[in-house]
């Protein structure tokens, strides 16, 4: 059963050239879920792996960066005649919110369900389930989610089943459900049962110990990293976290993979990523459509995927003035000279970080 996380849009509180506002898309098997929904977050979906029919959006709290792209997409469902059923999770406080929202998306023609969690209430998925995390963000009203599978049964020793007078076929199968078979009973052929795999996204949080334990040997922690270590004071002011400290939770939570998100537009993210892998290694700082792979435990590790469509920067540009390149702006000038302007030169240098992040 496959399991993949795509980075929709990476950025935090407002959107920048090259990040969109929080959005996360999970497919797991058939099953597709989206973790807020942005400004904007429609236009990243088309833009990457087109506007797919979510089952599911789960919004972790109420700050406009995490919910307002969630009108619009509700709308252009219906206008293109969706029937399938739609939910829609978050705090307490959701059905308000979409009630003082109803007349942007109007009425639809697929049954959308408004469901406001408690804090650790888990949505039963054929497979898994999300449960709701508090976390320390909003005075209380802040859900991280962790999606887990359940378990597995252990491996069947063929071999052994077969000494035992069982033989390949069916009757596997039913030794494998659970069942015994002429006598033989599953554990006397069967490993120990095997864990799923979890993958947690935090929201908007400081450093939180309910997110922790939640998070504990995940295969993948999505973790925002709204600030770098100098801004420690004001992470901790707004409830946000910096980079080195969701380093610090990924390494207590002995989680596989830990990925940076809601970046906030004055980072480029590498310097991010560098300041949490001080800490923890397994580190990612992904852009908007990178991706992750989760293969079962026993095929492999995380797999951290670039998105394909992205270009080198530096690939295909002419070589930067030698007084540009000193000041470590050259892939910014990558840019201006292939959009042949000097004003737009100028806006990507104003604009600063994003429009010069080298990887
Ligand atoms: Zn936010
Ligand atoms: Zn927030």
């Amino acid at each position: 059963m496959d399991l993949s996380l795509l980075f929709v849009g990476t950025g935090g509180s407002v959107p920048s050239a090259r990040r969109g506002l929080p959005a996360a898309f999970v497919r797991r098997g058939g099953d597709r879920l989206l973790f807020d929904c942005g400004e904007g977050t429609q236009r990243q979906l088309v833009r990457s792996i087109g506007l797919v029919d979510v089952d599911c959006v789960f919004i972790t709290h109420f700050h406009a960066d995490h919910w307002l792209g969630l009108p619009g997409m509700l709308r252009s469902f219906a206008l293109r005649e969706r029937r399938a059923p739609l939910s829609v999770y978050g705090p307490r406080g959701l059905r308000e919110l979409m009630r003082a929202v109803r007349f942007i998306y109007g009425r639809l023609p697929y049954e959308l369900s408004i469901v406001e969690l408690s804090p650790a209430e888990s949505v039963p998925r054929e497979g898994y389930a999300v449960t709701a995390i508090p976390v320390r963000h909003r005075r209380g009203a802040a859900f991280g989610y962790a999606l887990v599978e359940d378990t597995r049964p252990g491996h069947l020793d063929p071999e052994l089943a077969q000494q035992l007078g069982v033989s390949p076929g069916p009757d596997f199968g039913r030794l494998q459900r659970g069942e015994s078979v002429s006598g033989v009973r599953p554990e006397q052929v069967m490993g120990p049962a095997r864990a799923g795999r979890k993958l947690v996204i935090s929201g908007d949080t400081a450093p939180c110990e309910a997110l922790e334990v939640a998070a504990h040997e995940a295969d993948l922690l999505v973790h925002e990293a709204t600030f770098a270590e100098e801004e420690r004071e004001r992470a901790r002011q707004t409830e946000h976290s910096t980079a080195r400290q969701a380093g610090e939770l990924a390494r207590r939570a002995q989680v596989r993979m830990l990925a940076l998100t809601h970046i906030s537009t004055r980072y480029a993210g590498p310097e991010l990523r560098e300041q949490a892998r001080a800490v923890f290694a397994h580190t990612e700082a992904p852009r908007d459509f990178d991706a992750v792979e989760l293969p079962l435990p026993e095929r492999g590790p995380p797999l951290f995927v670039r998105w394909p469509g992205r270009q080198p920067r530096e690939a295909s540009a002419p070589p930067a003035p030698a007084a540009e390149a000193r000041s470590g702006t050259a892939a910014r000038s990558g840019t201006a000279a292939r959009s042949g302007t000097a004003a737009r030169s100028a806006a990507a240098a104003r604009s600063g970080v994003e429009g010069a992040a080298p990887r």
